[in-house]
């Protein structure tokens, strides 16, 4: 059976090897025992399923929670040569007609459908008439309350075990909370699951994480990282949404706006125009994003703090599905603690302890000099199988830590105490740095023992390290004035016993990654531009999404191994025999073109 789920994997997709849990994970769908599989974003849930169907007799169902999510993925099998369709409410009653006379003749594979139409009148009939050979759920933490997309149409999918004479049934998540997985198990009716988990770990997702200082130069630099690539910013309100679009395209960059408070055809456009590559950024709260799947996000910028490390880990983990090296950059200031808390401010109680508490283990997050990758892990109850990373700014070596931490910590501290506790960071940094203002200057605050004590530092800086410690306990801030109260771990600083971490920013430029490295190992990156010019243009022509044509990953292959014949091209990765029989010609082509150009292919006729 392996070897069949190999030979389906070359022929439609072009690809020669697993993904981590794949072939457990196909094995146990072809074997019809019931499976939970929880692999992260981009760890290749679809083919789990769609790789099965195409080795079974049969027609497998899928059931999706977004008409977009489903369009793209009947595309891209359309793509690979597989006869796959989909059912759900933007289609009219002869397109739906046409769809359900196809599964009549048996032409069918793969069959998408949204759980609304499951449930409507008559349709578990119908389904339990035409016998599937499996069910598939994608996005199957939808069923549960627990998780973070509730969808209570999906509540009704546990009544398809019983209908349909006990099917084999697949669920497949993202969703990393152990709460959630039973949830599924047991709303789906589940029997004697094969329960798959894979590592959470995205180890392709380059993680930087900084103080917020000028947004706009920081959001530039980035980007300037990934000229001409995709990339999503996130901004926590509209309102900055508005702006820094309008900064980057003063600047000259190709962005567009996303936010609920536009009206339905700017954001339909907006999206469009993002996913047909012919602008680069999409600049968006957190709005955008469900229901996007593409897969050559080379960048998600973070421009505040996101609501919880889950929404962290999916929004960020929007980039680099197709496995390439990407960027997540986060901008964070105090401030934005206390922006979430306001729009969280009339959440009933206990919902909005939770939803504090959460703000709270990101805020620390931001402020950790830990390696990123094994905090998110730690955070969902993995640990991270090696010391280094080597893709996130602690061990790229880009955060430094002050040396004098302790001494820092215990002026900015006790200054807190001679000012009583009854004032907030700015201030407290003002007295540290030696401030002349009018205000110290009558309080009698210059003659405070702490007084100028970091005149040395930028004011700036000393505000960093006040939030780094409150962001470890050391220090709070209370009441409606964010007044900076000395805590109990914070005394044991004043007394020695504690040191905390500061970090001061690194002057120098990000490094490059190791995955950076790897994934453009020999690729010529002149051809790879030509490539993808090529891509955007037939994309352009046949209305479809320029990844769904050939991901990133195939592009660089064909850019490294520079095929200059059909049979060549085959061994491309990424590339199935349909995929070649509607490209291949034109994308030998081009690289014969590129080649020739570049005087380093001879064909006979030279
Ligand atoms: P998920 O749904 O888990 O987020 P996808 O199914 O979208 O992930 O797959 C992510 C990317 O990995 C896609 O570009 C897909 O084509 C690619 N992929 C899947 N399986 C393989 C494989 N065995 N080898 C190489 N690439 C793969
Ligand atoms: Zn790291």
């Amino acid at each position: 059976m392996i070897e069949q789920l190999k030979i389906v994997l070359k022929k439609y997709w072009g690809y020669d090897a697993f993904l981590p849990l794949q072939q457990e994970a196909m094995l146990s769908a072809v074997s019809g025992r019931d499976s939970l599989v929880v692999l992260p974003t981009g760890g290749g849930k679809s083919l789990c399923y769609q790789a099965p169907a195409m080795a079974m007799k049969g027609l497998t169902i899928v059931i999706s929670p977004l008409i977009s999510l489903m369009k793209d993925q009947v595309d891209a099998l359309t793509e690979c040569g597989i006869p796959a369709a989909r059912v759900d409410s933007s289609l009219d009653q002869v397109e739906r007609d046409e769809v359900f006379e196809r599964v009549a003749k048996d032409e069918l594979k793969i069959l998408y459908l949204s759980p609304e139409r499951i449930m409507s009148a008559g349709f578990m009939d119908y389904l339990a008439r035409i016998k599937p050979a499996m069910i598939a759920i994608d996005e199957a933490h939808c069923v549960s309350m627990w998780g973070h997309d509730f969808r209570p149409e999906y509540r009704q999918l546990g009544r398809l075990k019983q209908c349909l004479g006990g099917i084999a049934i697949h669920a497949y998540t993202a969703t990393a909370t152990q709460h959630v997985r039973d949830d599924i198990v047991e709303q789906l009716h589940l029997k004697d699951p094969k329960v798959l988990v894979g590592s959470f770990d995205r180890p392709n997702l380059v993680y930087r994480v900084k103080p917020r200082a000028d947004r706009i130069k920081q959001v530039c630099e980035v980007m300037d990282r990934h000229k001409n690539e995709s990339g999503i910013v996130y901004c926590i309100r509209r309102k900055d949404v508005d702006e820094i679009c309008a900064a980057l395209k003063v600047k000259g960059y190709k962005a567009a706006p996303y936010h609920a408070g536009l009206n339905d055809e700017t954001r339909r456009t907006n999206q469009d125009l993002f996913i047909k590559e012919r602008i680069d950024t999409i600049v968006a709260t957190i709005a955008f994003g469900m229901g996007i799947d593409k897969s050559n996000v080379r960048y998600v910028i973070h421009t505040g703090l996101p609501k919880s490390l889950e929404h962290y880990q999916q929004e960020s983990g929007r980039a680099g599905r197709d496995g390439l090296e990407a960027e997540c950059c986060l901008f964070h200031s105090g401030g934005d603690f206390h922006t979430w808390k306001r729009l969280l401010g009339d959440m009933e109680q206990e919902s909005a302890r939770i939803a504090l508490d959460k703000l709270g283990d990101m805020y620390t997050f931001c402020g950790s000099a830990e390696c990123r990758h094994a905090a998110i892990l730690r955070y969902f109850g993995q640990t991270l199988d090696k010391d280094n990373c080597g893709a996130c700014d602690a061990c790229l070596d880009e955060i430094d830590q002050v040396d004098d931490a302790l001494v820092i910590a215990q002026k900015i501290l006790s200054c807190m105490v001679r000012l009583e506790q009854r004032f907030g960071s700015h201030y407290v940094a003002q007295v540290l740095t030696g401030s002349k203002e009018q205000r110290i200057l009558e309080c009698g605050h210059d003659r405070l023992s702490t007084y100028g004590l970091l005149s040395e530092h930028r004011i700036r800086d000393v505000r960093q390290w006040i939030e780094q410690l409150a962001s470890q306990g050391y220090a709070q801030k209370v009441g409606e004035y964010n007044v900076l109260q000395v805590t109990k771990a914070g005394w044991d600083v004043l007394k020695g016993e504690k040191t905390p971490r500061l970090l001061k920013p690194a002057a120098g430029p990000a490094k490059t990654s190791k995955v950076a490295k790897d994934s453009w190992e020999k690729v010529d990156r002149g051809l790879f531009e030509h490539l993808r010019s090529l891509r955007r243009e037939l994309a352009e022509k046949s209305s479809i999404p320029a990844f769904v044509i050939f991901g990133d990953a195939a592009l660089r292959d064909m850019a490294r191994k520079k095929p200059c014949t059909r049979e060549a091209f085959l061994d491309v990765s990424g590339v199935g025999r349909e995929k070649d029989k509607r490209y291949g010609k034109t994308f030998v082509q081009e690289i014969q073109n590129y080649l020739r150009r570049a005087g380093r292919y001879e064909d006979d006729d030279d």
